[in-house]
């Protein structure tokens, strides 16, 4: 924030002075031309980057909340009782990646993994990577990114609730929430029950969960259009974007609660509150589709966040303030259920 804002003043400062050169003839035409040149396109590039922000009027984003709902019940059966969640790492990313513009502080973030407990059956969404590509995610200290914790003792309760899971979802195919399944003892097992789309299995993102190649070539995902239900009261939504993978996930539990994991969409709640989408350089660093996000995030905003009839409950993968607010009011389990 600090070194952008110097860039910032020092791009401003000298574009005005290399003008000001000019009758005063401090400084010869050539060197006033190249130094303005060179300051207004720094001052440009740092605004397009870390400044831009790139969220539509209204929203081209088609879900129609109605027809997940419809679809959520349609099935006769059981609900889902219950939504845990399991914190496996913690760190610390930059504001300037976050959202557009910047804030006041960098963001802690939660790596997590969700329970949802039926009767007689769960089902796991995301399974966040292991220590090792952990420590691997924390190596890139030269964009701000610093780890915190990792609870070992949690990813292996993960572990063995993937193996009892009836069924293990992500929202996307990045590292921190599919590693989890790419770095697990037991893969060949939790591949029978894991639900990954045809985009997931082939964004070129899944490869930094380092699967072993013969697992997901021999792997047939799943194909759907806009919805698919998986469950009773579960219900996919395709949400490319973020990466070409990407899906929201509809949870509606047997005491009416409702849920929409938003995956990456935004980081932080503050991409909704704020309707600031991602920065630039943020998108570029991780081959995010910003018009889309654009999309999504004004339809969020003007769909759940301004919307006062709206109860449905979102759920990002790494706003850890936000999960903590769902445990203080218990509405999400702050540990997994033992089968
Ligand atoms: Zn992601
Ligand atoms: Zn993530």
């Amino acid at each position: 924030m600090r070194l952008r804002k110097s860039i910032r003043f020092i791009c401003i400062i000298t574009f005005f002075l290399a003008l000001l050169g000019i009758p005063f003839s401090y400084l010869s035409l050539e060197t006033t031309a190249l130094v303005t040149v060179l300051s207004s396109t720094l001052w440009f590039l740092e605004y397009f980057l870390f400044e831009r922000n790139t969220i539509p009027k209204v929203s081209n984003f088609a879900l129609d909340l109605e027809v997940v709902r419809n679809l959520a019940t349609s099935k006769e059966d059981q609900f889902p009782t219950h939504l845990n969640s399991l914190i496996i790492a913690e760190g610390e990313i930059p504001d300037w990646i976050v959202v557009a513009g910047g804030a006041p502080q960098n963001f802690q973030i939660s790596f997590t993994s969700f329970q949802v407990v039926y009767r007689d059956k769960t089902i796991i969404i995301e399974c966040p990577f292991n220590k090792v590509l952990y420590d691997k995610f924390c190596r890139f200290k030269l964009l701000g990114i610093k780890g915190k914790a990792f609870y070992e003792r949690n990813f292996d309760i993960m572990q063995k609730a993937l193996l009892e899971a009836d069924s293990i979802l992500v929202t996307h195919e990045h590292w921190d929430h599919l590693g989890g399944i790419a770095q697990s003892p037991h893969i060949n097992e939790l591949m029978r029950k894991t639900v990954l789309t045809s985009e997931q299995k082939s964004g070129h993102t899944i490869k930094m969960a380092n699967f072993p190649k013969e697992v997901l070539d021999k792997y047939i995902p799943l194909e759907y259009e806009s919805y698919h239900i998986l469950s009773p009261g579960l219900v996919l939504i395709k949400a490319p974007g973020h990466s070409c993978g990407s899906q929201l996930i509809y949870l509606q539990l047997s005491n009416g609660e409702e849920f929409l994991f938003i995956g990456d969409i935004a980081w932080n709640l503050i991409n909704i509150q704020r309707l600031k989408n991602h920065s630039r350089i943020g998108m570029l660093l991780r081959y995010e589709n910003g018009r889309n996000l654009g999309h999504q995030l004004r339809w969020l905003f003007d769909n759940i966040w301004r919307n006062p009839k709206e109860k449905i409950h979102i759920v990002t993968s790494h706003d850890l303030k936000h999960l903590e607010y769902y445990h203080h009011i218990g509405l999400i389990g702050d540990q997994f259920h033992k089968m």
